[in-house]
Parts: C-alpha cells; structure tokens; sequence
C-alpha cells in the first residue's frame, strides 16, 4: 500500500496481495516449497536475479502478508517474522553481533532473554552488562568500545517499569550502537519504538498479536540494511514462522487496535479499583498517575497497557491465597489473551531468581501480576476481592 494509510486500515489490508482465484480474505499457503517454470526460472530464482519464492523456511506468501502488515503498523522498512519472540531475539543477536561485541542490556527483561544473554550468547563470546531499565545513566556508564546493542524492554514485565526510548537511543547512537526494544506489551498500537528513535523493535507475536492465546511466533523489524543478517541467519539456521501461524497473527493483527483499546480500559479500571482496596500496600501500573514514571509512559505510549501488578501484605501465602480464591482467572504466566490471566512471579516467571535477586529487582513475595483480558472488569474484580476478603 503507498498511499498513506492510518493505523487501523493497514492493520485490516496492508500485505493483501489475492491470488487468481480472487480472495477476500488472506489465503493460507500450506505449502513447503514452489515449483518453477523451467530451469532458467529456477536458476534465476536461486541468483536472486528473479524475485520469488523458492522454498518456505526463505519465503512463503502468507509468512510474506504477515510481515508486510506488521512493518506497516511499527512503520517499518521490512520484517522478518520467526518461529517465536525467542527466536526473534536470537536472529537479532545473530544477524547484527559477532564474538567480541557486547551488549547493554535492561535488567527487567523477559527470563529467557535473561539466559539467552548472559548464558548462551556468553559461551560463544559476547558478552552482557544488565542495568537499571530507569536509570539513562547505567547505560551510558556500561557502554565498552565493543558495545554493538543496547536491548529494552518497556513496560517491564512485572514491575511496569518504563525505559525512556528517546533517551536510550540517543546514547546508543552516540557511543555507535544500535537500540532494539521489546515491544511485546505494547505492540504497535500502543507505542512505535522506531518513531521514537529505536533501531529495531522485536515481537513475540505470541501475545496480543495472536490475543487469543493459540500459537507462537515472533518478529523483528527494522531498516532492510540493517535486518539483512538477520534475514539471512533465518534462511539457514530455520527458525522461521510456519504459515498457518502467520495466517493467525495476519487475523489477529486485524483486531488488534480494539482489543488493545480494551485491555487498556480494562486494566486501568481494575488498577483504579485496586488502589482503593485495604488489602493492597502497592499498585503498579503505567497509566495511574501514582506510577513513578507515569508522565514517560504517557509521553510514549498511548495508553497503561494490559498489564497491572499489585503487592498485597503478607508476603507469599497472603498472594496465593489472592492466586487460590480466584474461580475465574486462568493460573498461568501467559499473557495478552482474551481471558485475563494471574500470576504469583516470585514462585514461577521469576522463581529461578534467588531471594536476593529478587529483592534487587523489586519482586516481593506479595507481587501478583494480572495480564487483563476481554472479560467483565466487575467479574474481574469479584474474582480478586473473595481473595482480598481473606486478608482483612
Ligand atoms: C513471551 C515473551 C517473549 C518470548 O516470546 P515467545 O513467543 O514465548 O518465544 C519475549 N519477550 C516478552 C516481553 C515476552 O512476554
């Protein structure tokens, strides 16, 4: 599409391309691989010198549509869409760093991306400094002569802290490296981290992006230039997205800005309520002005998000107590679902953290953590309050 389009249309068309049978709606190609015309075409195909699909972990059309709608809305040059948010990370490190770089890196990112820093990427030579995803200046003070990434992710996941995009981006600039953020809780509705400044936004399209809690996929995006490498890591090492999943998140993409909008209100009405409940010492959510970087996230984002966590008193059995009394919030650590989900992150996101860890980090024992879905915030709130009725 070349005309400019707002948001909400190019989530419903952008990446339409119907074949010759017509369709409306995008087509699922389950297909591994692409037959050519003859030889010549083959051969041309193989070069480069004809565009075209030649094999489904390179390219397949409905994979194609995916990324093209994606880039649209992040207002992104090209996409490369993996076989999960994991692996979106991955192709990142691996198309964009060698042996010898180093990475700065939030402390409250996602636990695996956690491991796949400071564990995995380590054994093969690039090494990580995590730091205060609040505090610009740790940044700065960890930045080496071989540091090639600066990695965000904002809100932070469970505290909601907010990393200042403009400001990372600047730094990193200046010291010659280049910003990625975790857009997973926001999505492009929300906040547009390129906009912004960033250099590249990953996904875990396993989130709000599906928002019916079905498959797993992921994506990176950015200037064509850039994501080359990583483009190509997928090509040959294969963690590419299957197409029935890129035909998922092509529907769920279609939906996204009012469910966004939903999970918004909702989660800002269960977070206002919270505030107001004598069991609850703390509430942690982006859009209440209470929310120590309340005029950031404003300044960034759209809206608080879905996510809202809250700290009783009473440590650990006082939360699963909360956790236990629920009869209709789903008990998992997944998010961005249409049926809102609770979690207790000090005994399972976070459980592998020691206490210490933990303490550092601002994870108490009383955290709970609610990813708001489409349901009722009144029954949401019922749920929650036979628990809190245990407590005082
Ligand atoms: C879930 C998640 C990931 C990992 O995505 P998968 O699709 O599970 O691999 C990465 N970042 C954030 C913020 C997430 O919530």
């Amino acid at each position: 599409m070349t005309e400019k389009y707002d948001l909400d249309t190019l989530a419903v068309r952008a990446g339409v391309h119907p074949s010759q049978f017509h369709e409306h709606s995008e087509a699922l190609y389950l297909t591994s691989s692409f037959v050519f015309d003859s030889a010549e075409q083959a051969a041309k195909r193989f070069t480069g010198e004809e565009p075209g699909n030649i094999y489904a972990r390179f390219t397949n059309p409905t994979v194609t549509a995916f990324q093209e709608r994606l880039a649209a809305l992040e207002g992104a040059e090209f996409c490369v869409a993996t076989a999960s948010g994991m692996s979106a990370i991955l192709a990142c490190a691996m198309g964009l760093l060698s042996a010898g770089d180093h990475i700065v890196a939030s402390r409250a990112i996602f636990g695996s991306t956690v491991q796949l820093f400071g564990n995995i990427l380590k054994r093969f030579g690039i090494e990580t400094t995590f730091v205060s995803p609040t505090d610009v200046s740790e940044w700065e003070a960890a930045c080496k002569p071989n540091t090639k990434l600066f990695f965000a992710e904002t809100p932070s996941n469970p505290l909601t802290e907010v990393c200042d995009i403009a400001a990372l981006a600047e730094i990193a600039h200046r010291r010659g490296a280049r910003l990625a953020v975790d857009n997973c809780f926001c999505t492009p509705i929300l906040q547009r981290p390129l906009a912004l400044g960033a250099d590249i936004v990953i996904h875990s399209a396993t989130k709000y992006i599906d928002g019916q809690g079905r498959v797993l996929g992921g994506a990176v995006l950015g200037n064509k230039t850039l994501l080359e490498g990583v483009y190509q890591f997928l090509r040959v090492a294969g963690p590419t997205l299957s197409a029935f999943n890129a035909w998922i998140f092509l529907k769920g993409l279609e939906t996204l800005r009012i469910r966004m909008d939903a999970h918004s209100a909702g989660a800002l009405a269960l977070a206002t309520w919270l505030e107001t409940q004598p069991a609850v010492t703390r509430v942690l959510y982006p859009g209440l002005p209470s929310h120590p970087q309340h005029v950031l996230a404003m300044k960034q984002q759209k809206t608080g998000g879905g996510i809202v966590s809250f700290e009783v008193e009473g440590g650990k059995t006082a939360a699963w107590r909360v956790v236990n009394a629920t009869r209709m919030l789903s008990i998992t650590a997944n998010l961005g679902d249409t049926k809102t989900t609770i979690t207790h992150p000090a005994s399972t996101t976070h459980g592998r953290l020691s206490p210490e860890q933990r303490a550092a980090a601002g994870i108490g024992d009383g955290l709970i953590r609610i990813a708001v879905g489409l349901e009722s915030v009144e029954d949401i709130k019922r749920d929650l309050q036979r628990g809190f009725d245990t407590l005082v």
